[in-house]
């Protein structure tokens, strides 16, 4: 299969044990977000399908070559990281053309009678500038080639970072929080460069990020990791609204996934604290409910909760309750704002039933 194909992939380090027999596909033309906490394997993961790590077992294929005997110069992956690790002596055509000087350089030194006579590396000649021009342009560094890394902005530094990604064509694009060094508004403009660049270069294309609105907002699919295991991949809807796992519920969504104690009798009917809810189950016993901040709603009846506190973001209204020692909320519309019920009020919640994300005590749907 074309793109990047990850078989039971072990690692540890100094007998700890960091990945527990990952697998994972991105096709080639996909876009797949690797999203999970910080420490749980995703840096590792990346490292070894670039070859920067080696694997202790498990398989790697890259366009269908079993890669993991690889160096990284023979992979085919272009990376991109949060540091830009620009050359800081050469200008933006000619750091762009770093990738592409080497690969002619490779070239000559397999040529014997031609070896030792090293091509134009300085100053950007020939057939690679028409591909550094072209490269530059699609990033919209077509008037700074001539400046060098210190004489630009973050944003622009890190554009020439992907640029010079980007000149290779390679088979598969990896890049580790490219965009954490940028402020918050540059970040969201080049999420939509970076999501245009894979759709014209038509690579697979892994992405770590811990920002889960980047790798919902950009990616075909999400993969959420924890604990060097890889829990679900699915569409971007479908990991927010149908997690199978209790531990992805938690995982996505900002604020976090609402969970309640409940049970279910034989009847199916699943009661939170003895009230029952419109909620029919097949599972049985003590269960967790989980329900988003946006799909509880304020009802004459339903399960009691306690006012704590309101919050008004702008675009919606947070109302924090407590029941029972555990914390909620739900995420109002901003014109309930003249109306929210006093702080200290007893409200009743109710949710539509297929809302209702069932868990069992193992934390699976
Ligand atoms: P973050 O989001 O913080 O970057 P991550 O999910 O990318 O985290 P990794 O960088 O893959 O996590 O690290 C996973 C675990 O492996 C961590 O506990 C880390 O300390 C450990 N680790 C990573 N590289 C090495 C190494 N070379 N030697 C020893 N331990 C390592």
């Amino acid at each position: 299969m074309a793109g990047i194909t990850l078989r039971s992939v072990i690692k540890s380090f100094g007998g700890n044990r960091i990945l527990h027999g990952v697998s994972l596909d991105v096709a080639a033309g996909e876009f797949v977000a690797l999203v999970g906490p910080s420490g749980c394997g995703k840096t590792t993961l990346m490292r070894i399908v670039a070859g920067i790590e080696q694997a202790d077992a498990g398989s790697l294929h890259i366009n269908g070559r079993e890669a993991s005997a690889l160096r990284p110069g023979e992979r085919d992956v272009a990376m991109v990281f949060q540091s830009y690790a620009l050359y800081p002596h050469l200008t933006v055509a000619e750091n762009i053309a770093v990738p592409l000087a080497m690969r002619r350089l490779n070239a000559w030194q397999r040529l014997p009678v031609l070896g030792g006579t090293l091509p134009g590396t300085r100053g950007v000649r020939g057939g690679i500038a028409a591909e550094v021009r072209s490269a530059a342009e699609a990033l919209g560094l077509g008037a700074l080639l001539e400046r060098r890394p210190a004489q630009l902005s973050g944003g622009q530094r890190q554009r020439v970072a992907l640029a010079r990604a980007i000149v290779r064509r390679p088979a598969a694009f990896l890049m580790d929080e490219p965009l954490s060094n940028l402020d918050a508004s540059l970040r969201v403009q080049t999420r939509r460069e970076i999501v245009d660049i894979h759709r014209r270069a038509g690579a697979a294309t892994l992405y770590v990020t811990h920002d889960q609105s980047e790798a919902l907002t950009m990616a075909d699919r999400v993969a959420v990791m924890q604990g060097g295991q890889i829990l679900q991949v699915a569409a971007p809807r479908d990991i927010y609204a149908d997690p199978q796992d209790l531990r992805v519920a938690t995982f996505i969504g900002s604020p976090r996934i609402n969970l309640l104690q409940a049970e279910a009798g034989a009847d199916g009917v699943l009661r939170v604290g003895g009230v029952a809810t419109a909620l029919r189950t097949a599972a049985r016993g003590r269960l967790t409910l989980g329900i988003r901040p946006e799909d509880l709603s304020l009802a004459p009846q339903g399960i009691p909760a306690c006012v704590e506190a309101v919050e008004f973001l702008g675009e919606s209204l947070l109302l924090h309750l407590r029941r029972d020692g555990t914390g909620l909320v739900l995420r109002l519309s901003p014109d309930m704002a003249g109306r929210v019920p006093a702080i200290g009020t007893e409200v009743r919640l109710e949710f539509a039933p297929q809302r209702g994300l069932v868990f069992g005590s193992d934390g699976a749907r």
